[in-house]
């Protein structure tokens, strides 16, 4: 069985599902396909999770975000099955999570989710045009109980206890304009939207001139990517926050942490991580079953109330657990 408690209200953080009000659509090209992609975001049903549908083929595919279905790539994150693949997912995943939304079907047109000005702030734009709605089931939460921790070198990320979600990053480069950054996140929509919604994605003049001689980065421009330069930027516009680099990392991990299947609650410590180290974090704590329970589950009528294309609210390590 799944370690489940219920808790009259943990933190103030015991509240309804919640979906999108109505469907809503935007269009642009993928950062490394360099395609033009559009996505429809539609309501789903409670207990669905956030679920990507291919309809470029002539039956719907349905692929839920889980890090069951995460595939290895070099520069951003993407999931793969039922006959479909979809990569740089997590400014999307992250804009759904940080505007606390439980439940949705994203309808892809091409393998990659348009990049848009590199950040996640066009699509959190696009969920509040849909508009947000509450359910009427209750939200479950994974509740960290003892710390778990990766590292490789100099990179570390780790998780532990905490009563409410926060997130801790620094990053360090050798770079007049970032040097260390760190930066401390109550997880809560409001800052979502304010502090880290609009931090654009990064790279260096050289590695991006890299990038484009391998054929990678195809959709990249200074309209979606910050470009660092010996001393400076290279985008004329500058930026948007002294310190953009490291929320931009805090929305990365936002976006990759969606593959838990459900919002954490717990402090997250990263230093120098990245999105191969945010998904060994998942894969870590589901398989250590141990140092978390789950809060607020509605275990039994899950089954009763789920789509056909819905998948229960449960950690992938969960349900092979039961
Ligand atoms: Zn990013």
């Amino acid at each position: 069985m799944v370690p489940s408690e219920r808790s009259s209200n943990e933190g103030g953080l015991v509240r309804n599902q919640q979906t999108l009000a109505s469907t809503v659509t935007c269009s642009g090209v993928g950062l490394h396909s360099g395609q033009s992609a559009s996505i429809t975001l539609r309501p789903a049903p409670p207990n669905t999770g956030i679920v990507f549908v291919n309809r470029s083929s002539d039956v719907d595919a349905y692929l839920p975000v889980s890090i069951e279905h995460k595939i290895p790539t070099e520069l951003c994150t993407a999931i793969k099955g039922n006959g479909f693949q979809v990569q740089t997912i997590e400014h999307l995943l992250a804009a759904l999570s940080g505007m606390d939304i439980d439940n949705a079907f994203i309808e892809v047109t091409a393998t990659e989710v348009p990049v848009m000005d590199g950040s996640a702030a066009p699509f959190v734009r696009l969920i509040q045009s849909a508009g947000i709605v509450s359910q009427e089931r209750k939200r479950s939460f994974l509740k960290i109980m003892a710390p778990i921790e990766i590292t490789d070198g100099s990179k570390r990320v780790r998780i532990e206890p905490s009563p409410t979600p926060r997130i801790t990053y620094s990053i360090h480069y050798d770079h007049p304009l970032i040097k260390t950054q760190t930066y401390d996140y109550d997880c809560s929509v409001g800052t979502f939207e304010n502090e880290i919604a609009e931090a654009r994605t990064f790279g260096f003049l050289q590695e991006v001139q890299a990038l484009w001689a391998r054929g990678l980065g195809k959709g990249g421009t200074l309209d979606n990517t910050v470009v660092l330069s010996g001393d400076g930027i290279v985008n004329q516009s500058g930026l948007r926050f002294d310190d953009e680099f490291v929320r931009h990392k805090i929305l990365d991990l936002i976006g990759d942490f969606s593959l838990l299947g459900m919002p954490f609650i717990g402090h997250i410590v990263a230093d120098r991580s990245g999105h191969a180290l945010h998904t060994r974090l998942v894969q870590q704590i589901l398989s250590q079953p141990d140092k978390w329970v789950l809060l607020n589950v509605e275990t039994s009528e899950v089954a009763v109330h789920a789509s056909p294309y819905s998948t229960p609210r449960q950690p992938a390590v969960a349900l092979q657990a039961s």
